[in-house]
């Protein structure tokens, strides 16, 4: 059979870059390698031929050989142009295996054996009170997680059995394939890459050493925590594989809307219904504050929507800095459930605001303002 082109087999370019090269290899390895497509010969055969291409054309001196001469150049066989024994090809594909199946291999990386693994981290979404953020708490929460397997102490065997190290590979993690003569490292397949064998796995977390709980924690707040920050709880997360540290948990705030106070950074904003009198004549109005209530003064003619800042009555943040403020708005009610003797009144008092002809009204009045402007600005528009 003749042999394809190894440009045609990478599908590169003939003044293909060494990256293109890597890429390209990368792709097809990715598709065709046999841990992917068991018992699929078609595969082998295309994942062969795509590694022979990449390992004479990653190689300077063969890739020039190749370009001059065809197969002729390089069909050699060891100690041809490549030097003895390729040693810097199994470096290659070393690269670019673990870059493929470097998850099989963990923390244990190249050296291979027994691959120990840090556990996930965790996000826990933890509702409060404003009250609670602002001061602090101590509270409990119940998070779902992996935790080591007591049944088995984590290593994943039957108890009374014990853990043995893999025969396939001897414990290392890698093996050997020897392709013509070429030899590639790669994951053990029979142990994945752990260097150990679970010859009875333990029933209750069936050989994984990790189980399914939920773990009761107590999450200390700091005062003047806000929705968005996130409090770490170091190796709270998932416990570790193989012996690997646990993951941390991350708690993160979440402060639920207040019925009186709503919070932007370290101020503290709420409304403070007021009535039409109180706001026309003045008056001290009492405001709730979240350590307690306080006196506002509210000068005559205050409008509805003003706002009055009480200094020093708002948050002190987490993450530093003075306390904030209190800002308080001001909301007129409209008086309801009015009697016959108070609607005369206010009937008499509004006919006395139309008489004496001053402005009580401002903002009424600059708003009549505005409307005449505006129908006068329409009439020029017509006659124009
Ligand atoms: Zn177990
Ligand atoms: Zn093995």
């Amino acid at each position: 059979m003749a042999k394809r082109d190894y440009y045609d087999v990478l599908g590169v370019a003939k003044n293909a870059s060494d990256d293109e090269l890597k890429k390209a290899f990368r792709r097809l390895a990715m598709k065709y390698h046999p841990d992917r497509n068991p018992d699929d010969e078609s595969a082998e055969e295309r994942f062969k031929e795509a590694r022979e291409a990449y390992e004479v054309l990653s190689d300077a001196r063969k890739r020039s050989a190749y370009d001059q001469f065809g197969h002729a150049g390089v069909d050699g066989g060891p100690g041809g142009s490549g030097g003895p024994g390729g040693g810097s090809f199994q470096d290659i594909f070393e690269d670019i295996f673990g870059d493929i199946f470097g998850g099989g291999g963990g923390g244990g990386g190249r050296g291979g054996g027994s691959a120990v693994y840090r556990g996930s981290d965790l996000q826990y979404n933890l509702e409060m009170t404003l009250e609670e953020a602002v001061f602090g708490s101590e509270m409990k929460i119940r998070v779902p997680t992996l935790v080591t397997c007591d049944s088995c102490e984590g290593s994943g065997a039957a108890p009374g059995t014990s853990v043995e190290t893999c025969g396939t590979c001897g414990g290392a993690g890698r093996v050997r394939m020897q392709q013509g003569f070429f030899s590639v490292q790669q994951t053990c397949p029979r142990c994945r890459g752990t260097g150990k064998v679970i010859p009875k796995p333990c029933p209750k977390c069936r050989g994984q050493g990790r189980v399914q709980d939920r773990r009761t924690l107590n999450v200390r707040v700091p005062a003047g925590v806000d929705s968005g920050d996130r409090i770490r709880l170091a190796g709270e997360g998932e416990a570790g594989i193989n012996g690997g540290p646990s993951g941390d948990l991350y708690v993160q705030v979440q402060v639920k809307p207040h019925r009186i106070f709503t919070r932007k950074g370290v101020d503290l904003y709420c409304e403070v219904p007021v009535s039409f009198a109180t706001a026309a004549l003045g008056g001290e109005l009492e405001i709730p504050t979240l350590k307690g209530r306080v006196s506002l003064k509210v000068p005559a003619e205050t409008q509805t929507g003003q706002p009055f800042r009480l200094r020093g009555k708002g948050v002190r943040s987490v993450h530093g800095g003075g306390e904030g403020d209190l800002i308080c708005t001001v909301q007129i009610e409209t008086p309801v459930k009015l009697t016959r003797e108070q609607k005369q009144l206010l009937s008499q008092f509004e006919a006395s605001m139309q008489d004496d002809g001053k402005k009580h009204s401002p903002q009424h009045h600059g708003w009549l303002d505005g409307v005449r402007g505006f129908f006068d600005d329409l009439k020029f528009w017509r006659k124009s």
